[in-house]
């Protein structure tokens, strides 16, 4: 464990894995073709680092480096329309938070002459330049030479190059001395001590810090134990970097892979609810590369049926619909929460049910993964309608010709739906329409759906999901709930 992750051998250290991967990789090279609108540019005066603005329209492509960070509150030094002139002639170093200060240190170590951070190299109180470089992110964190993660700095003014504790420092109880001849034959201590798992680093907590670290071809991770150098050449030994557009990868790894990233970026917290899907629009530009599909709020068209069968983790925490409108009820952005996606077999999809087409409003034509004013789905399935008490969490048929079997399906809300629960014993009436009939890969056969309600209007919302399981040794078979679907003709649906 390296404790002085800023001493001069431990950045001299970051240099070289910088070189050797330059040099010695089939890692992508730096971007010869691409460079943020404006960078800091570290310079020397006297010895010491000198840092100012640089706009880079109509200079020479350069490579730099990005910083992705935890801001941990407000920054007291921003670029601003103010100061921005200001800026561009000189930026006082020791004014800045610690953890860009250290940036500039790792840059400077590794021969970069220009970093970007968004706090300084983004007009923060300009909304075109904020909505323009916001819709950029992907391309600053794909296109660095080298992406800078400070994951053990929770705020910007931490920084993330101080000592670090050494490991056992907080149990010493358990540590265990051995001595050990050293290189030099004088006698040292070897120390022993338990395996801890790597806790949870600050920046795993941020949405937005997802895509900068996938996007990334090259990463020098500063984290609360070691310093680490991720790039496609090591992918394996971290989180990884992104599949290269090559095409060749079938639509089903990438599927996976998405499903993945869905389910890792909803467990994160972004910092306004209005970026739940701004904070994923690099990646979601890259898969749209790699896929050759159209993006309907945070879902893929071609997989569209069956990724509508998402669902929320159902933890001790209840999901909280956001205050303002993110995603249609029927997109996993719909609510503030950890989703799992489900993977369905296209073959399991019940014939009955179909996407009919679907209607997606942006909140800017610009950005066609960002944040959404509405969307509607028009779909084509079979529907039945239950009460559903949500105290006792308990199904009951709407109709003397529904079988038995309808006391068996269990309804998952959502989570949002629950301020508009009736008062005590009082039933809902839920519209349950058939999705998916699953017959293989297991035992049992699963009757699978959404859980909508209906409002004065005639369009639907999703309020969950819906899921029956036939006992295969019962009496309780599946047809029996596949022909009282089946017993309506399909209808045409609206779900917004
Ligand atoms: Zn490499």
């Amino acid at each position: 464990m390296n404790t002085e992750p800023g001493s001069k051998d431990a950045l001299e250290l970051c240099a070289s894995w910088l070189r050797s991967c330059k040099k010695e990789h089939s890692c992508p090279q730096p971007s010869n073709v691409w460079m943020p609108a404006r960078v800091l540019a570290i310079s020397r005066d006297n010895g010491s680092p000198r840092l100012s603005l640089r706009p880079t329209a109509g200079c020479s492509i350069e490579p730099y480096a990005a910083l992705s960070y935890c801001w941990g509150g407000s920054q007291q030094v921003q670029t601003t329309t103010e100061n921005i002139s200001q800026h561009e002639l000189a930026i006082d170093l020791s004014r800045l938070p610690k953890t860009l200060q250290d940036a500039v240190a790792v840059a400077d170590s590794c021969g970069i002459k220009y970093l970007w951070v968004d706090a300084l190299c983004i007009t923060q109180d300009d909304a075109v330049d904020k909505a323009m470089e916001i819709a950029n992110m992907g391309h600053v964190y794909a296109n660095a030479t080298v992406v800078i993660s400070a994951s053990r700095a929770k705020t910007a003014a931490e920084g993330f190059l101080g000592p670090r504790a050494p490991m056992g420092t907080d149990t010493p109880q358990l540590l265990f001395r051995l001595p050990f001849h050293t290189k030099g034959r004088s006698l040292g201590d070897m120390i022993l001590i338990p395996h801890v798992p790597t806790p949870k680093e600050p920046i795993d907590e941020r949405a937005w810090t997802l895509q900068e670290r996938l996007l990334a071809n090259r990463c020098l991770e500063f984290g609360p134990v070691q310093t680490r150098w991720s790039c496609s050449y090591y992918a394996s030994r971290t989180l990884g970097t992104l599949p290269p557009v090559d095409g060749n990868s079938p639509h089903q790894v990438y599927r996976r892979l998405w499903h993945r990233i869905v389910e890792m970026q909803s467990r994160r917290l972004v910092g306004s609810e209005k970026d739940r899907l701004g904070s994923l629009a690099g990646i979601a530009l890259r898969f749209g590369g790699l896929l050759n599909e159209d993006y309907v709020c945070g879902i893929w068209k071609h997989s569209l049926s069956s990724d509508l069968l998402w669902s929320a983790e159902r933890g001790t925490v209840v999901a909280v619909k956001p205050i303002m409108y993110i995603a249609p009820s029927w997109s996993w952005a719909a609510i503030n929460a950890g989703i799992n996606m489900h993977p369905v077999p296209a073959e399991d999809l019940d014939h009955g049910f179909r996407i009919g087409g679907h209607d997606v409003v942006l909140e800017d034509r610009q950005s066609p993964f960002g944040a959404l004013r509405s969307g509607s789905l028009q779909v084509y399935g079979c529907l039945q309608s239950v009460f559903w008490n949500p105290h006792e969490e308990k199904t009951i048929p709407s109709s003397e010709f529904a079988p038995a079997a309808v006391s068996r399906i269990r309804v998952y809300l959502d989570g949002h739906g629950i301020e508009s629960f009736p008062g005590d014993g009082g039933l809902m009436r839920l519209s349950l329409l058939l999705v998916e009939v699953q017959t293989r890969y297991t035992p049992e056969k699963i009757v699978r759906g959404l859980a909508l309600s209906q409002d004065g209007d005639g369009r639907y919302s999703r309020l969950g999901l819906f899921e029956h399981y036939s006992d295969p040794y019962g009496s309780d078979h599946y047809e029996d709930i596949f022909r009282w679907f089946h017993s309506e003709k399909p209808q045409k649906l609206n779900i917004i």
